[in-house]
């Protein structure tokens, strides 16, 4: 794990500025949660530090290192999307061990890799079967089995919740919950919900138009809204 450092980060598609100078200080392990209507965003900032997006100004470290120029293969990071696709024809442990295989993992890396993930996400009795055969929750898990098994130094979440029915949403952030209070891994996750935001966060970071209205504690934005912004979005109901 590490910590990140967001500096003054500015974005722009053609003449269109979307980001107008983000600073987001993350600490070593620490679980951020960004927050902001759609449109805001959110996803660009995501994609920037997973290096999937080059930045227009400003500078992204992770650790002691500025990453605007490195590769996402070599930035020890890992994501998990709202449409996480998982290979159809490969089983639960090969679709979580493929990403070691691509990096040039030995057979008997990617069999402990695999095994220590699906250990922690209870898939260790699911590790033969194929997608097809598995329920949505029981999907996510494989999605963020694939994400866990390197071992990354940061975990990066785009509304990984935002398409499951209402129950499993519940269980589910439960269960990411858990999955840091025992890995630790510095995360970022973006969400338009509220409650996940409420719940989950050790820092929500509000942004609005590109810019960040406010960041603090779940008590402290709760409490002290910075402006009228702040205060609709945290207060109404999801
Ligand atoms: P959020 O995730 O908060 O909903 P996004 O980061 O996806 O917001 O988008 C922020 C803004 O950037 C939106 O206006 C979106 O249309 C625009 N945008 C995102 N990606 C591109 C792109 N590749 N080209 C042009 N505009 C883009
Ligand atoms: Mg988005």
């Amino acid at each position: 794990m590490s910590s990140v450092q967001i500096r003054d980060v500015r974005k722009s598609f053609g003449n269109f500025e979307v980001l107008h100078g983000v600073t987001i200080p993350i600490e070593d392990g620490e679980f951020v949660v960004l927050v902001g209507p759609s449109g805001c965003g959110k996803s660009t900032l995501l994609r920037m530090l997973a290096g999937l997006e080059n930045i227009t100004s400003g500078t992204i470290s992770i650790g002691e290192r500025v990453v605007n120029n490195v590769q996402p293969k070599e930035r020890d990071i890992a994501m998990v999307f709202q449409n996480y696709a998982l290979y159809p024809h490969m089983t639960v442990a090969d679709n979580m061990g493929f990403s070691l295989k691509l990096r040039g993992a030995k057979p008997a890396e990617i069999a402990t890799g695999v095994k220590r993930a699906a250990e922690i996400l209870a898939l260790t009795p699911l590790l033969d079967r194929y997608p097809r055969q598995l329920s949505g929750g029981q999907r996510q898990r494989v999605a963020m089995g694939r994400a866990i098994v390197r071992d990354p130094q940061v975990f990066l979440f785009d509304e990984p919740l935002s398409n499951l029915d209402a129950k499993l949403r519940v269980a589910m952030r439960t269960e990411i919950k858990e999955l840091h209070q025992r890995l630790r891994t510095t995360t970022v996750y973006v969400t338009h919900d509220q409650i996940e935001a409420m719940t989950m966060a050790d820092k929500i970071v509000v942004m609005h138009d590109g810019i960040v209205e406010q960041m603090g504690s779940p008590l402290e934005l709760y409490d002290t809204p910075a402006n009228q912004f702040v205060a609709g979005f945290i207060g109404s109901p999801a």
